[in-house]
């Protein structure tokens, strides 16, 4: 029981594991993911980057993408006015556009400090921008971000990309950051990365959780060239240049803060910044710890349904299925990303399984009580009915014997009455002990090896006495020399006991025949009689505890109706069965079949 129960068990964790794996468990795990991110916005503070975003209204009022160039430069030299940390301009510059929007450009570029550029990854390799854009820039950065396989949602950025021959590039935002922060070059260790004092988690294929906050300013490129006041708004701030007109931008992503609307790649861009300008960074927790979490929560619901039942249980196992919830919830709170699928589904199987179980169990158990119960009631039924014959027999008999002054072979008559009464009485109360003790198990069978001959001589010789007062011949045939394997005191109770029933029911002048066979391994032992016999209905119940025919009944010579169900029992512990042929008025033929070995 011990073994199934743990061995559910561990199907409940291995089952939750596999399908933490497949898209469903995928699904589940970022949706918490992307709830959780809502629910732990980075801490409110001053955003370091904003946005130059040519919308569409931006398109329509420079006169579409075809003169964006010559704007651009006009809004970066009145950026550039403003003092920002850095710019950032996520707009492909790899193309010739016309001369003099790209002198313009140039101009502006050059006046531009900490100036990232982007390039784009192509089969071939890296897109650069125009060799004279790209010498004005302090870093080229990639623009790229990495979408979810499953609902490509954009979760994450890689901070670092390699197109062809090992050619790697920083991300834009990364790029953008070294450079407002005023650090050297990317310090890589396998487990981060050093940007001046900022130390960036980013161990498998350098990705970075984007952590979006809530309040980026973003100024459109119309904004920006509108005369007035001066772009305070980007001084000593990061600035982020894209396009995010819904008819001109393709790199738009769906987002955990996305609300339904898809998010530019250049904020994608900004946000990054602003997870690496706070430096709270989400780690992801190590695999082995989510096994750990499931086992831990398979063993713990295994464990409370095993030592703890009723309410108790319960109670703790919905204690065990809300830390199995809270836990990724904690955890991120405290940066740590932590999959919320597999524990808690690991949780969840595993307290159903135990939880039926030991309500299985119980009810089993529950079962076998009342079954018990009712078959001890029974007896003590049958008992105080069966013992009040010879008790009502004894009691009248010794009363009659003190009331009245009896002649002395009436005394003699009375005394032997009351004695064989109370003989039946013992017996009685002896086969009862005996049947509770055989079938409680509590009887100890024992291993020894005996002869079946002599088994049957001695019960012959037991019963000849009674056979010969109803003057029945005991005719015994021959039996081979078998030796069987057991409790020898019991095979010859159960021997015996068809040897009375075949006495008991057959008319007076009769025989009782015994004889043996050894067939193969397997001994057959026939008690046949000439008696009263019984029919095909009768034969079904007669291994039940108490059950007597009619017949007998009406002999007088029905006993307690046990001795059969017990030389059943006492044939099944033994390895064996027990056969019965009979027919009303004709007779009838017990064989006992035993596994035994011929004594050679
Ligand atoms: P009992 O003490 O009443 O003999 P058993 O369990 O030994 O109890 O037998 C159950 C019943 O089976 C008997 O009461 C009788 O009706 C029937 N029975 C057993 N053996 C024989 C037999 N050899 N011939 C006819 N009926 C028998």
């Amino acid at each position: 029981m011990i073994l199934g129960y743990w061995s559910a068990l561990a199907a409940c964790l291995l089952l939750a594991v596999a399908v933490s794996f497949t898209p469903l468990g995928g699904a589940i795990d970022n949706n918490v993911y992307d709830w959780l991110l809502r629910l732990n916005p980075p801490p409110a503070a001053a955003p370091q980057s904003a946005l130059l975003v040519v919308d569409d209204a931006s398109l329509t009022a420079i006169g579409g993408m075809r003169r964006l160039r010559g704007s651009l430069a006009q809004a970066l030299e009145r950026i550039a006015a403003a003092r920002p940390a850095a710019v950032a301009i996520d707009i492909q510059l790899a193309d010739e556009g016309d001369a003099a929007e790209d002198a313009q450009l140039e101009a502006a570029l050059a006046r531009t400090p900490n100036l990232v550029l982007a390039c784009d990854m192509t089969p071939g390799g890296w897109q650069e921008p125009l060799a004279r854009f790209r010498k004005r820039a302090a870093a080229v950065g990639h623009a790229h971000s990495r979408p979810d396989s499953l609902d490509m949602v954009t979760r994450q950025i890689p901070l670092m990309k390699v197109a062809g021959q090992f050619d790697r590039r920083w991300a834009l935002s990364l790029e953008a950051f070294r450079l407002a922060r005023g650090a050297g070059h990317v310090v890589e260790t396998p487990e981060d990365l050093e940007i001046g004092r900022t130390t960036v988690p980013a161990r498998d294929g350098r990705l970075l959780r984007v952590r979006f906050v809530p309040e980026l300013e973003s100024v459109s490129l119309r904004q920006a060239l509108a005369p007035g006041a001066p772009l305070t708004q980007f001084t000593g701030k990061t600035v982020f240049v894209g396009v995010t007109s819904q008819t001109a931008a393709q790199d738009r992503w769906m987002t955990p803060v996305s609300n339904g609307l898809p998010m530019p790649g250049v904020e994608i861009h900004a946000h990054a910044f602003e997870t690496l300008a706070r430096g709270r960074f989400l780690t992801d927790a190590p695999a082995t710890a989510m096994l750990v979490a499931c086992l831990l929560a398979a063993l713990t619901a295994g464990a409370v349904f095993w030592y703890i039942s009723g309410w108790p249980a319960y109670a703790a196992g919905a204690g065990l299925l809300a830390v199995a919830h809270a836990v990724p919830a904690l955890l991120f709170s405290r940066d740590i990303v932590f999959p919320f699928f597999a524990p808690a589904a690991t949780a969840w199987l595993a307290v159903g399984v135990s939880a039926s179980y030991q309500h299985f169990v119980v009810r089993r158990l529950l079962r076998k009580t009342e079954i018990e119960k009712g078959r001890y009631q029974q007896a003590i039924r049958f008992v105080t009915h069966e013992m009040r014959t010879p008790l009502t027999a004894i009691q009248g008999s010794s009363e009659l014997m003190g009331r009245y002054n009896l002649p002395e072979d009436k005394r003699k008559q009375i005394a032997e009455m009351i004695h064989s009464e109370s003989k039946r009485l013992a017996s009685m109360i002896r086969t009862f002990l005996d049947v509770e003790k055989l079938s409680a198990g509590q009887m100890e069978l024992k291993r020894e090896r005996f002869g079946v001959g002599e088994v049957v001589d001695l019960c012959l010789l037991r019963v000849s006495p009674v056979a010969e007062k109803k003057r029945i011949v005991l005719e015994r045939l021959e039996i081979p020399e078998a030796v069987l394997t057991g409790d020898r005191e019991l095979m010859e109770y159960a021997v015996y006991n068809l040897l009375t029933n075949a006495i008991k029911y057959s008319p007076a002048e009769t025989t009782v025949r015994v004889a043996g066979a050894l067939d193969g391994g397997s001994l057959r032992l026939e008690v046949a009689d000439q008696g009263i016999g019984m029919d095909e209905k009768e034969l079904k119940r007669i291994f039940t505890k108490f059950y007597r025919t009619k017949k007998a009944e009406a002999s007088g010579e029905a006993g307690t109706g046990i001795g059969l169900s017990i030389v059943e029992q006492i044939v099944t512990h033994h390895g064996g069965r027990i056969e019965v042929a009979s027919q009303p008025g004709k007779g009838s033929c017990f064989t006992l079949v035993l596994p035994a070995m011929h004594n050679s």
